[in-house]
């Protein structure tokens, strides 16, 4: 599939862009404002407040969107009614802005768009597609000018419709959205690392469409970026494996830690050897994890079957993903944790004496692909969440699992450890740590398509559905024993 992220701030032009690379490849252009402005048009039809996280997740109970093309243009139906002729208004672009920080709909619209890419080749624009939504595609833009060029552009462009704007409520407007959409929890507004950075201020639209199809006409046939960097041939690529990548800037969260942090953060890309602070800490913790969540390991001998590996396990609440670390890894583990906490100069050394890899989270972070592929490697053991974040909902049934994992087991040839973590529902109750059997994701090696990836991870999902109902039946015969005890003695008690 060819997909092409063309990510800025709003009014640099990506539409126009993006329209015009689909036409000239002959594919479908996928307007993501569009399905916010859509979600934000049937919240506000339905007086639902666009800032209410509840009540619209509530709205999403009865709510269908279709994206049909109508001589090639993109049509939104909300529950059947085309809302597209009114998603334009003045009034929907703050709105949209404001529905689309709220998780429930991000994930929502993310996956249509996932779905969408999946099965098309597409042209997307947006704010989040190349670090967030399709952090694989094959080409990547982030497009931008200064606001008042943007402002002056929207301008003329209501002025053309016959709406009658002010352009000083328009250049607020838009750098106030801007703030918004960067600065917001999920997925905010940023270039991702390998994105091809166009500032479009003093370019005519014809010099802009020249130059994102040259790059277009030059890469959508040749590997992305992750992929040239696997180590298919672990020994071209030793030289490369053996010093971290650049850490380039990547928008406005790193631009603005010091050159310093950054530097020093690089270093953590090569992963730690020592585990004296490891031992020593978990030592020290161990005796409060006992008190504080109590929790009995289940087959325990299946994680020592391996000799290095992917440990994977879920996570749902703050602290699960320290206990496989303290019932079960006693000299060391790797996980991956947000880069964002190696900022700090304190927090990112301890992390990083712990085994820890930074990881951008949203992007195609090569840097931690390379440690961890040193990692497993070196036969260590990797302990990673493959829904990718803690799990929002708070249960044990795993939302859907990114394909990082497959990824690395399929690339490295390593095998995989189902861990799942069953917190019971009574505060103070015992918490289980259910190891699976380990596996292998061997019919998948040589895989190259996200296609295959995603099989790779349905057999992943699958491995942890058999654990889960391992640990479900573990709990089920506790409490039968238990009753059945409790009827006895109260038998003879009488
Ligand atoms: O691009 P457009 O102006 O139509 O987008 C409307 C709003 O939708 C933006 O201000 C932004 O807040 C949101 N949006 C988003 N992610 C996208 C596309 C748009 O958050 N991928």
């Amino acid at each position: 599939m060819i997909n092409i992220a063309i990510d800025g701030p709003a009014g640099a032009g990506k539409s126009t862009i993006a329209k015009a690379v689909a036409k000239s490849l002959k594919i479908i252009y996928l307007d993501t404002g569009a399905m916010y402005r859509a979600t934000a048009y049937f919240a506000l039809q339905n007086n639902i407040d666009v800032k209410d996280e509840q009540a619209v997740a509530k709205m999403f109970e009865n709510f269908n969107m279709d994206i049909v093309y109508e001589d090639g243009a993109q049509q939104i139906l909300v529950n059947g009614i085309n809302t597209t002729p009114y998603l334009r208004e003045h009034y929907m672009s703050k709105a949209a802005s404001d529905i689309s920080a709220l998780p429930v709909v991000r994930y929502k619209m993310v996956d249509l768009q996932r779905e969408f890419a999946k099965t098309h080749d597409v042209v997307l624009d947006g704010r989040d597609i190349g670090t967030f939504v399709l952090p694989d595609a094959n080409c990547k833009f982030f497009m931008t000018a200064t606001p008042e060029e943007r402002a002056n552009r929207r301008f003329k462009e209501l002025q053309e419709k016959g709406q009658d704007v002010d352009y000083d409520t328009l250049l607020k407007d838009i750098i106030q959205r801007d703030y918004n959409d960067s600065h917001r929890e999920v997925a905010p507004l940023k270039q991702a690392d390998d994105a091809l950075l166009l500032d479009t201020t003093n370019m005519t639209i014809e010099e802009v469409i020249a130059a994102v199809k040259k790059v277009v006409e030059e890469k959508v046939s040749a590997p992305s970026e992750a992929a040239k960097n696997a180590p298919q041939n672990e020994d071209a690529n030793k030289e490369k494996d053996d010093k971290p990548g650049e850490l380039k800037a990547f928008g406005k969260a790193s631009s603005e830690v010091p050159e310093k942090t950054l530097k020093r953060i690089k270093t953590y890309y090569q992963p730690q050897k020592s585990f004296v602070l490891y031992r020593f800490l978990r030592v020290i913790l161990r005796p409060l994890q006992c008190i504080l969540w109590p929790t009995k390991v289940i087959n325990k001998e299946n994680a020592f079957k391996i000799d290095g590996g992917l440990y994977l396990c879920n996570h749902y609440t703050t602290f699960d993903s320290l206990i496989p670390i303290f019932t079960m890894f006693k000299k060391e583990a790797h996980i991956l944790a947000k880069y964002e906490l190696f900022f700090n100069p304190l927090a990112g050394s301890i992390l990083y004496k712990m085994g820890a890899i930074p990881v951008r989270r949203g992007e195609a972070d090569t840097d931690s692909v390379k440690a961890v592929f040193r990692v497993l490697k070196a036969d260590k053991k990797l302990l990673m969440y493959p829904e990718g974040t803690r799990n929002r909902e708070g249960t044990q049934d795993m939302a859907e699992l990114k394909t990082g994992a497959a990824r690395f087991a399929i690339k490295m040839k390593k095998p995989i450890v189902p861990m799942v973590y069953y917190k019971p529902t009574k505060t103070c109750h015992k918490n289980y740590l259910y190891v699976g059997e380990p596996f292998t994701l061997e019919e998948f090696y040589g895989a190259k398509t996200s296609e295959e990836y995603h099989a790779a991870t349905e057999v992943i999902r699958q491995h942890f559905d058999e654990a889960r109902a391992g640990v479900n039946a573990y709990v089920e015969s506790l409490h039968k024993k238990k009753s059945k005890a409790d009827k006895t003695s109260e038998k003879e008690d009488k």
